[in-house]
């Protein structure tokens, strides 16, 4: 197998449009697994870890653009404060090492229903930006993640960045695992509050061919918070509203039976975890 170990952007680009089967690399946490049981064997691995602009994060008009590469333990480091929602969800993959080693970048580049950073990027509205050669394109990630490992990416395309807001509000993410590190989801749920918009809104992870926002849970808690001043009083969230809410997540889910977990067992988690995350997420707006 040919390794290209391109030292630039522009190289790492002209690599990937010459060698369109080329595998890219990045902490290769995903892609090692996936050699080392012989489900891929590609012509060409591109690493692209000696790209300096893919490990750099910087605002930009209102965003933060953080670069594919940027591993798991640099973003719950540095952007901790700004992307609550993400940090917690980063904090719970894998292990340290595979935390030191894992980015953003290919948890988007697996699409795995499963994939931890999914839920709070959904929630967010994230964008991520593909290069090629031929130019750039940005898109929504609800447009890029088209089904359960599956992503829009031209096979001459490479993931540079992505682009999400900072937390206007508290930002929540919960996940159920058979035990408490180094486990794949059974199912999680990612929420944010957005106080200025008025807007909550919540993904479910891990129970359904892609990530899946509870749209009607997110209008339904939208109104009884507007209904009742509760953005403005702080006030307590009414008890049968924290159940309706957590209802309608259930809902919102379409989980199947796996290795994992049963459907049952995860429209039951997802009742409670939808019901936890918006609970802990509001205690802190009060606070
Ligand atoms: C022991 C273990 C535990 C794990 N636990 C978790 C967990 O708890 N939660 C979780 O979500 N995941 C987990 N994973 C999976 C993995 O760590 C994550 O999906 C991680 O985010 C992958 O990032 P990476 O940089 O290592 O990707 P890589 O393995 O390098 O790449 C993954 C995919 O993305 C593509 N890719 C990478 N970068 C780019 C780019 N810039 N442009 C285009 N394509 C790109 C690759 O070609 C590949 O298809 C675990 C893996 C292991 C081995």
């Amino acid at each position: 197998m040919e390794i290209l170990q391109p030292d630039t952007w522009a190289e790492a680009l002209e690599a990937k449009a010459a060698h369109a089967e080329a595998k890219p690399i990045a902490g290769g946490t995903d892609v090692m697994v996936e050699l080392n049981f012989d489900h891929i064997r590609p012509p060409q691995m591109l690493d692209l870890t000696r790209i300096r602009e893919l490990t750099e994060w910087a605002p930009e008009n209102g965003r933060l653009r953080i670069g594919a590469g940027v591993p798991y333990t640099r973003l719950i480091a540095e952007l901790g404060d700004r992307l609550p929602g993400l940090a917690i969800a980063s904090r719970t993959v894998g292990s340290p090492q595979i935390r030191n080693r894992g980015t953003v970048g290919g948890n988007l580049g697996t699409s795995s229903p499963a994939g931890d950073a999914l839920p709070p990027l959904f929630a967010d509205d994230a964008e991520v930006e593909l290069v090629s050669v031929r130019g750039a394109r940005r898109l929504s990630v609800h447009d890029f993640v088209t089904g359960p490992k599956r992503n829009c990416m031209e096979p001459d395309e490479l993931i540079s960045a992505f682009f999400v807001a900072p937390a206007e509000g508290p930002q929540q993410f919960a996940k159920i695992g058979t035990r408490n590190a180094m486990v794949i989801a059974v199912c999680s749920l990612g929420l944010s509050l957005f106080p200025e918009q008025h807007r909550v809104t919540a993904c479910i992870g891990s129970a359904g061919p892609m990530p899946i926002r509870a749209t009607e849970a997110e209008g339904f808690i939208a109104g009884v918070l507007d209904e009742h001043g509760l953005w403005e009083s702080r006030g307590a969230l009414p008890v049968a509203a924290l159940t309706r809410f957590s209802e309608l997540v259930e809902l919102a889910a379409r989980p199947i039976d796996d290795v994992r977990g049963t459907a049952a067992y995860r429209h039951h988690a997802l009742r409670v975890l939808g019901r936890r995350t918006l609970a802990w997420a509001w205690t802190e707006y009060r606070a």
